[in-house]
């Protein structure tokens, strides 16, 4: 049996003092709390649980850097999501695998013990099916198990351009499905997972998806709902022109926004979208290191705890 022993530790019950937890491989066997360490225990400061990581796009983290540098000052989302198409035109499973597999022991290294991996890169770089369905989901298979993380793989639907089902733009090529392909992208996924991964499911965003779409793919998987939602301003005007309602707004009105679900970034809120989101039970997926990075914004979450 392996030994750790910390100060203080938050456990399922709250905060605890000199607490020693005996390991038996990867399981923890038992926890005492308000005693000494032992001879042999390792002994730590703080010990908290693994933390769940909820948005992750693996493929990103070889364009790091790509699109760091000083270019033009108009900058933004729109044009760091010009350099991440370009660098699509190449990408093949294999180095999806590899790439994903750094990131998640990137992950484990800071603490997450597991990631949702909101997965849209289906197709081969012309646009074109893979034999297999599930092709690129077994490669996000492989990163997990190779790394040892738990996967929450979210299948993403990915249809349309933007708001009212404007046709897909070339770059979007790798991600379009149709109902029935992505009905079976789903399924020959769900055959591929690892016994402990949960299967989810992701309308990319309202721009991806329109609304009998959304009805139609969220039976398909029973886990959680992850949508892209409120990330850019100019998202959310595009929204209000298309239908009247800010992003938010129109999910919680039309979509029976629960606990199941989590809405990521969610960066532009009124206060009233922010207290029904809140009381909705639904995730806010927040992204700090991208908001930053892409200057989105600001997510209003002292207003959304309180
Ligand atoms: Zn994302």
């Amino acid at each position: 049996m392996q030994h750790l022993w910390f100060e203080s530790a938050l456990l399922a019950e709250g905060w605890a003092l000199d607490v020693r937890i005996e390991l038996a491989g990867a399981t923890i066997q038992s926890i005492e709390t308000g005693v000494p360490a032992k001879r042999g225990d390792a002994k730590h400061g703080v010990a908290l649980p693994g933390l769940c990581n909820v948005h992750s796009h693996g493929f990103q983290r070889g364009m790091a850097g790509l699109s760091e540098r000083r270019g033009r000052p108009d900058d933004d989302f729109w044009s760091w999501r010009e350099v991440m198409y370009r660098f699509l035109d190449r990408l093949t499973p294999e180095d999806v695998a590899a790439i994903t597999a750094q990131a998640y022991v990137e992950m484990l290294e800071t603490g997450f013990t597991r990631v949702g991996e909101f997965h849209y890169l289906h197709n081969d770089v012309d646009g074109g099916r893979y034999a297999d369905p599930a092709e690129t989901a077994c490669a996000i298979v492989a990163a997990a198990e190779a790394s040892g993380i738990g996967l929450t793989l979210l299948p993403v639907f990915y249809a349309h351009g933007d708001f009212g089902g404007a046709p897909a733009v070339p770059g979007q090529r790798r991600f379009l499905s149709d109902m029935d392909g992505f009905a079976k992208l789903v399924e020959a996924s769900r055959a591929k997972l690892p016994a402990d991964a949960i299967l989810g499911i992701a309308p990319h965003s309202l721009r991806a998806v329109t609304p009998e779409e959304l009805a139609a793919i969220l039976p398909l998987a029973d886990g959680p709902i992850h949508i892209h939602a409120a990330e850019q301003a100019r998202e959310v005007e595009a929204c209000v022109a298309w239908s009247g309602a800010r992003p938010v707004e129109w999910l919680l009105e039309n979509a029976d926004v629960d606990r199941r679900w989590c809405l990521i970034h969610s960066t532009h809120l009124t206060d009233a979208e922010c207290d029904r989101l809140a009381a909705s039970g639904a995730v806010a997926g927040l992204c700090p290191v991208t908001e930053a990075n892409l200057g989105d914004g600001i997510f209003p979450a002292i207003r959304y705890l309180e």
